[in-house]
């Protein structure tokens, strides 16, 4: 490829409305551009990026055996009203109507879709196990859409489904497609963990995602350092001891970021009657926080109030704003930590340190977290590392898998053993060897291919912009040419160099636009290309080239002759 013939759109610029590094990252390397809320165009050389990690993700679910196909996003509602979760999904699913007023929704997701194309096709046991799967996009109505492609509305995710005769060859099909993630994440070159998950409205009882550690991820996860135990903390509550991770409780309490969580969620996990038992401090209320209305956490004991309604509170007679704090405390009769309108964005317990509580309750109102009988001077240690993936270092856990250590992720991917939740819905059947109807088992496995592009960038950058590693780079190596527009001999080597590594398969750009070094440079760098070759007169006066990869410090002189061996 030429510079001089490709669409660069690069920008000096730090993106104003651009929170995470990864998204200031692509919109500055025009990788994507917005189209509007959680919808980007990709560019043609962010595209080169996102379609290596498509083929990277398609070679090893064909070497797992699973086969793709592809499916309509367009999805009829009848399909979710089969499966019951027509109702469930929400404001997350976008629904319309066709011109005959037939409802439809565009897809979030494939397992009805699946389903009844299995129930159409399939009769006898003979036709089990298969797995398909598709690379293919995806719409979620997200409530937040944020941090660019990383939580868009329209993306790209791989999904796969496995369809078994019985709980045990799924279980095989499941290890299966773990190993393929396993390689997937691999050759993405993350620094990645597969931890217990929550399988949330997919359902199901089994399953694990994959995260790709990075600060700004948006999960937390319990990570035991002698590799015995690794869970999302939204599973990790629910562990076989049944009871909350102290020091989880903490490190998400420090973590959590503002908006995730959702007070509905909240609610379920703790449903927590006041007692009265603890002593009246209100720390700090909400802007806007009223009493019709609100969520309030106890900084002291168990307690925690939902969604309280002022006006069906014995002690109000109409609702009340709470101006001043000493009203809720007088009200409510505990010490709240927190106080805030249902749905609005939890403020970080760290926010409350003056208080210096020994145990107290964390939580958050919007999106299912909440735990207790955090400690703070053990449990909210200061970030061990400058880069803040790991987060805190916790007692070792009581059920003895050793000291757990807690990072940030980005969810990458997911696949769970989904049982017969859909089969049994949408009465899917095929005959055994005996001549039976037997409702088949069902597994999935998603990743984010889009998310994929933003988390690698999480993960791996510096001050001058994006580090690829060298499977998924938008070009493999640059050359960049010095005053080729004065000298003959710069413009004939770099020629020549660029059509023997094209010759040679490499993945090679050239920057010909004629731009000056330092620009040169800081666009190669920006866009992260893992390899750079200049070339200017000074060296080649001796025969050699100017190398230097992405990584490393300085450059080095190389052989001329030696650099196309150099790139392979
Ligand atoms: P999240 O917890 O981040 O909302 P999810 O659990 O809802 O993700 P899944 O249903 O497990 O997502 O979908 C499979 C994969 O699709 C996820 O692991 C993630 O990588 C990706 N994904 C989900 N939602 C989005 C989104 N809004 N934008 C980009 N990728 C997404
Ligand atoms: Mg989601
Ligand atoms: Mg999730
Ligand atoms: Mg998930």
């Amino acid at each position: 490829m030429r510079l001089s013939q490709f669409p660069l759109a690069t920008s000096k610029e730090t993106p104003a409305d651009a929170q995470v590094i990864s998204h200031q990252l692509m919109l500055r390397a025009g990788f994507i551009r917005s189209l509007g809320s959680g919808l980007y165009t990709w560019l043609p050389i962010g595209l080169r990026t996102l379609r290596k990690i498509e083929a990277i993700v398609r070679e090893e679910m064909n070497r797992a055996g699973a086969l793709e196909l592809s499916m309509p996003v367009v999805q009829p509602a009848e399909l979710w009203q089969d499966s019951g979760r027509w109702e469930v999904m929400g404001a997350e699913m976008l629904r319309f109507k066709d011109r005959h007023q037939n409802d439809f929704c565009l897809g979030p997701t494939h397992e009805e879709v699946i389903t009844h194309h299995v129930k159409q096709d399939f009769r006898s046991y003979r036709q089990l196990p298969v797995n398909y799967y598709q690379i293919q996009t995806k719409f979620r109505d997200e409530r937040r859409p944020r941090f660019g492609v990383m939580r868009a509305r329209e993306f790209l995710m791989k999904d796969a489904y496995s369809f078994h005769m019985d709980a045990e060859d799924l279980g095989r099909e499941y290890q299966n497609m773990r190993q393929a993630y396993i390689r997937i994440f691999t050759r993405l070159g993350a620094d990645f963990r597969a931890v217990k998950a929550d399988s949330g409205n997919i359902g199901g009882a089994m399953s694990e995602e994959f995260h790709i550690l990075a600060g700004s991820g948006e999960d937390l996860l319990a990570v035991a350092e002698n590799g015995t135990y690794a869970a999302n903390v939204e599973a990790a509550e629910t562990r076989p001891s049944g009871k909350p991770r102290a020091a989880a409780t903490a490190a998400l309490s420090k973590v959590a970021t503002p908006g995730q969580k959702t007070c509905e969620q909240v609610s379920k996990f703790l449903n927590v009657p006041l007692t009265g038992k603890v002593k009246l401090l209100v720390v700090k209320a909400a802007e806007g926080a009223s009493a019709s209305g609100l969520v309030a956490i106890a900084l002291r004991g168990d307690h925690q109030l939902n969604e309280i309604k002022a006006a069906k509170h014995p002690l109000i007679a109409s609702p009340m704003t709470l101006a001043d704090p000493q009203d809720v405390q007088r009200v409510f009769g505990c010490e709240v930590g927190y106080l805030g309108p249902v749905g609005c964005p939890v403020p970080l317990i760290a926010d409350y340190a003056a208080a210096e509580v020994a145990d107290f309750v964390c939580g958050a109102n919007d999106n299912d977290h909440h735990l207790t009988g955090a400690n703070w001077g053990r449990d909210c240690a200061e970030p061990q590392t400058a880069d803040l993936r790991v987060i805190a270092e916790g007692d070792p856990s009581p059920d003895g898998v050793g000291t757990i250590r807690y990072y940030r992720g980005i969810e990458g991917g997911h696949i769970f053993q989904l049982g017969t939740k859909y089969s049994a819905a949408m009465k899917l059947t095929v005959l055994n060897e005996g001549g039976q109807a037997v409702t088949p088992q069902m597994g999935c496995y998603g990743i984010g291919v889009s998310r994929l592009v933003a988390a690698v960038i999480e993960q791996s950058h510096d001050a001058g912009g994006m580090i690829w590693p060298d499977a998924i780079a938008p070009f493999r190596l640059i050359i960049c040419p010095i005053g080729s527009d004065k000298s003959a001999a710069v413009k004939s080597a770099a020629d020549t160099l660029y059509r023997e590594l094209q010759a040679a398969g490499v993945d090679v750009v050239i920057d010909d636009r004629g731009n000056r070094p330092g620009s040169m440079f800081a666009d190669a760098d920006l866009i992260g290309i893992p390899h750079r070759i200049v070339i200017g007169d000074k060296s080649l006066a001796t025969g050699q080239f100017e190398y230097k990869a992405r990584r490393a410090e300085k450059a080095e002189l190389i052989d001329a002759s030696t650099a196309a061996v150099l790139a392979k």
